[in-house]
């Protein structure tokens, strides 16, 4: 299970980042994390955002970071609402940031950064709003394989 890489504190401190990137943004951030990805990426990626219904958002505008940890395998996928409204390539930086970080093996420290990052980018887009509601739980979601 994926979930045995991380410790409680380390899950929580994603979490947390969650939940403080969302005091940024009405965005609404996902995160799964998984042992393997055999598939195409995006592929997957996509199926996990059904599976986590992240397209049950009010504006549309739910993020998954995806991270397969074994295979080595990374895609950020933003609904429809964010993609209308954002630049081409808005994720790059984000991803490559990340991905400096999963290389080093450090996870959580990757996911916690670009999290933050994409709050803060976000906000420009999906400001928060004062009578925010977190459509989406901040729960790290873990695969079974
Ligand atoms: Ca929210
Ligand atoms: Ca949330």
């Amino acid at each position: 299970m994926a979930k045995e890489l991380f410790t409680e504190e380390q899950i929580k401190f994603i979490e947390q980042a969650i939940g403080e990137a969302e005091q940024n943004t009405s965005g609404e951030i996902r995160v799964h994390i998984e042992k393997r990805c055999k598939e195409d990426v995006l592929d997957r990626a996509s199926h996990v955002f059904s599976l986590l219904e992240i397209q049950k958002t009010e504006l549309r505008n739910g993020v998954l970071f995806y991270l397969a940890t074994e295979d080595k395998q990374f895609a950020i996928l933003g609904d429809v609402g964010i993609n209308a409204v954002v630049p081409k390539g808005f994720w790059h930086e984000i991803r490559d940031l990340m991905v400096d970080y999963f290389k080093k093996g450090q996870f959580t420290e990757g996911l916690a950064e670009g999290i933050k990052k994409s709050g803060e980018q976000l906000k420009s887009h999906f400001p928060y709003q004062s009578d925010d509601v977190d459509e989406l739980p901040n729960e790290v979601s873990f695969g079974k394989k």
